[in-house]
């Protein structure tokens, strides 16, 4: 019999001068990038979430928290491998993960490709089985005023223990 579980993340960082911008591992050439102790990859930091929350596994920070030097600059994408690590380790595997990255600027869509090879190449996935959208806020609040950059996911992962 499969068994299933879906999972949510949600996270935000600032957008600030003399930081690079990654996202879903890739480097994007803007003139701002975001604030973290880490890399500050909010759209891998969001399906981390997702793939911990599916298994009430809880959440990124307590994995890898801000407080501890180790991950200072670290890159997401590892960070992603060791909480894919996690799932297989419990007999589960991802089915899938949609996700929606909330940016006023720059333009996305010409790295959406990218970020779903990247992701997928990490956790050993078929690029369609990674949803990847851009959106703007219109504008609206501090994502749309350019203050910072969010992003969701939502992860569905499937066991036939
Ligand atoms: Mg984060």
């Amino acid at each position: 019999m499969t068994s299933i579980r879906i999972g949510n993340g949600y996270d935000i960082h600032q957008l600030v001068e003399g930081r690079p911008l990654i996202l879903g591992g890739v480097h994007i050439d803007h003139s701002l990038g975001l604030k973290g102790h880490s890399d500050a990859d909010v759209l891998t930091h969001a399906i981390m979430d997702a793939l911990l929350g599916a298994l009430s596994l809880g959440d990124i920070g307590h994995y890898f928290p801000p407080t501890d030097p180790q991950w200072a600059g670290a890159n997401s994408l590892k960070l992603l491998g060791q909480v894919h690590g996690l799932i297989l380790d419990r007999g589960w595997r991802i089915g899938n993960i949609d996700s929606v990255v909330v940016a006023e600027q720059p333009k996305l869509k010409p790295h959406i490709e990218a970020m779903r090879d990247r992701i997928s190449q990490v956790l050993n996935l078929s690029p369609d089985q990674i949803g990847i959208k851009a959106t703007t806020n219109e504008k609206l609040g501090p994502v749309g005023q350019e203050q910072g950059i969010c992003s969701y996911a939502v992860a569905l992962l499937t066991s036939n223990s």
